[in-house]
């Protein structure tokens, strides 16, 4: 028998990633009664870092972009919870440290200074394309200010021809993809890889990453990249504490199994222990689980969960579902985390994402995935180290490093087989040991995650990572919408509005947390933020 909970929420919200959280935290902070229910032992879903062996590793967001800009949402946000002392930012002023095959370069970060300290290297890199190197960056700005504009706008008529008046540049560009944008500026297709690199960023080609999603990264990226002080499990508990300081409650370690639909609304969930709590041995598995019940519900989960697994097919509208089938996600990802007893950062190393591509071709690393990621004898794929860290002296003990590799684009499938996992891990030890001579031999503490791990704490699925790919048909108005077909139920975070990131789904979880205050009749409830109408005061 299932039991039922006394309590009744205002909110109960599905995932404790960013989007969830800063939904759960403004509605707790506006005397909402909240409570957020995730599985993982900890909160930040993709914001978070795992502590292992005295080191301190961030798989995913380690570089926080646009939140330390100038008056930005989030340390307004952060501001008005009372939170903003226990984020530590760092700044880091060489974000990207680009290696090519016979050159390498910095994308830098810090305001508009680093952009013009940016735009001077590739200037000395391509000299005879200064003219179309200014075009590119004056356009890109300006698609950037009227993006940034836009930002809380919605898709209701008055919003619509807000963007239409006030936005020229983003309407018009908003459909392109990176690639071809680029082709009508400069030539030198060694440039062009240069312009074009952040697409890996979102493990796309250049011919299908969205211009939008390239601009936020590259431009706002100029403007504001930080790492944090603790990596970015910082941020999640910072939020997750102003939850529960506000009267909400985060459950550690559940599971919701179904949300609750009636009449075509939803009115709660069902929480069992999760698979990871049970595997730690602190609880059992409990078949018959509990209710809760709330009158709203926000799902921060990957939509397809949502609307596959944890609501009945038959309370679904057809239609959406099969809507839904049609869209891509971003594909899947694999990490390798390295203890090392060496110090990279005396050893000269930038503490910084480092980029390494052996080929100016970037859409190649898109082909022959399986053939690349095992072979020896072609050419090395794309790799990124996250050195970001290095700059936080918590992130290892003293004289040693924490050393991050990612593995992207990954294959979905074939992860059940251990000794393809060992030969992938062998071979990217070979190719970081390159760039970092003796590598191999400092490794203290050593651990791989294939995209079946990575699922297992993000509940993502494994041909699957940060939402949907940000192609142009799915990013900003045209992404997944948050009000969903069931009633009561809205959605926040990476599969919904606006894009991925962790600026991106704080700003979605802001949106949730508006849309539901809305509906209680409250006006204006992001007013103290100093959104009104949906536009930000400047
Ligand atoms: C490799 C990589 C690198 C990245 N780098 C950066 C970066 O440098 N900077 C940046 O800003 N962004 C970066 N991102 C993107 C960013 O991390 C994500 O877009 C963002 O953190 C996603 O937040 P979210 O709220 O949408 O959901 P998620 O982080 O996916 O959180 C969802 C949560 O829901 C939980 N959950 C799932 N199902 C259930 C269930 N049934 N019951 C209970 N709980 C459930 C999960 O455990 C998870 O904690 C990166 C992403 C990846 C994959």
């Amino acid at each position: 028998m299932v039991s039922t909970r006394q309590d009744n929420y205002d909110t109960i919200i599905i995932g404790a990633g960013m989007g969830g959280l800063s939904c759960g935290a403004w509605l707790a902070h506006k005397g909402m009664k909240v409570l957020v229910v995730e599985q993982n032992l900890q909160p930040g879903g993709f914001c978070s870092s795992y502590k292992r062996n005295g080191f301190n590793f961030t798989p995913a967001a380690s570089v926080l972009t646009g939140c330390t800009k100038k008056d930005s949402v989030f340390l307004r946000l952060t501001q008005q919870l009372g939170i903003e002392k226990e984020i530590e930012f760092i700044p880091i002023e060489h974000c990207y440290h680009v290696h090519l095959p016979d050159f390498d370069y910095y994308i830098h970060s810090g305001g508009e200074e680093a952009r013009q300290k940016f735009i001077e290297q590739i200037i000395t890199l391509f000299p005879h394309e200064t003219k179309g190197i200014h075009a590119f960056f004056d356009k890109l700005e300006k698609f950037y200010q009227q993006a940034d504009y836009a930002t809380f706008l919605g898709t209701k008529p008055m919003d619509l021809a807000r963007v239409l008046l006030k936005c020229p540049t983003l309407v018009k560009n908003m459909g392109k993809t990176i690639g071809p944008f680029v082709d009508d500026y400069v030539k030198d297709p060694k440039l062009k890889t240069v312009l074009t690199m952040n697409s890996t960023c979102a493990f796309l080609p250049p011919s299908r990453a969205s211009l939008m999603g390239i601009v936020m990264l590259l431009i706002e990226g100029l403007i504001s990249n930080a790492t944090v002080k603790g990596g970015s499990q910082a941020i999640a508990e910072a939020f997750a504490r102003s939850v529960r300081d506000s009267g909400g409650e985060v459950l550690l370690g559940c599971l919701v199994d179904k949300i609750l639909v009636e009449d075509g609304k939803a009115y709660g969930v069902r929480v069992v222990n999760s698979p990871l709590a049970i595997s730690k041995g602190t609880v059992s598995a409990s078949e018959k689980g509990e209710e809760i019940l709330g009158t709203h519900i926000v799902s921060n989960v990957a939509a397809r969960q949502t609307f596959h697994n944890l609501i009945d097919a038959d309370k679904v509208d057809r239609k959406f579902l099969t809507g839904l089938d049609k869209l891509e996600p971003t594909g899947p990802f694999c990490a390798l985390f390295l203890g090392l007893d060496m110090d990279l950062k005396k050893m000269g190393f930038t503490p910084a994402l480092h980029v390494h591509s052996s080929t100016y071709d970037i859409k190649e690393h898109f082909n022959n995935l399986e053939a690349k990621m095992v072979g020896e004898q072609g050419p090395d794929p794309c790799f990124r180290f996250h050195l970001a860290p290095l700059s936080d002296p918590t992130s290892a003990p003293e004289g040693k490093s924490a050393f991050m590799m990612h593995y992207i684009p990954a294959p979905s499938r074939g992860w059940d087989d251990p000794e393809r996992e060992k030969k992938l891990v062998d071979l990217m030890i070979k190719r970081a040991e390159k760039v970092i001579p003796g590598l191999s031999q400092h490794i203290v503490y050593q651990e791989f995650w294939s995209p079946l791990t990575v699922d297992k704490y993000s509940l993502s699925g494994q041909d699957a990572s940060m939402g949907w790919a940000i192609t142009p048909e799915q990013i900003g108005p045209k992404r997944l919408a948050q009000e969903t077909p069931i009633k009561n139920l809205v959605l926040s975070g990476h599969w919904t509005r606006p894009a991925l990131g962790v600026l991106s789904v704080v700003i979605s979880g802001l949106q949730a947390a508006r849309m539901i205050l809305e509906s209680e009749g409250i006006e204006e409830p992001l007013a103290d933020l100093g959104i009104k109408r949906g536009l930000m005061s400047k």
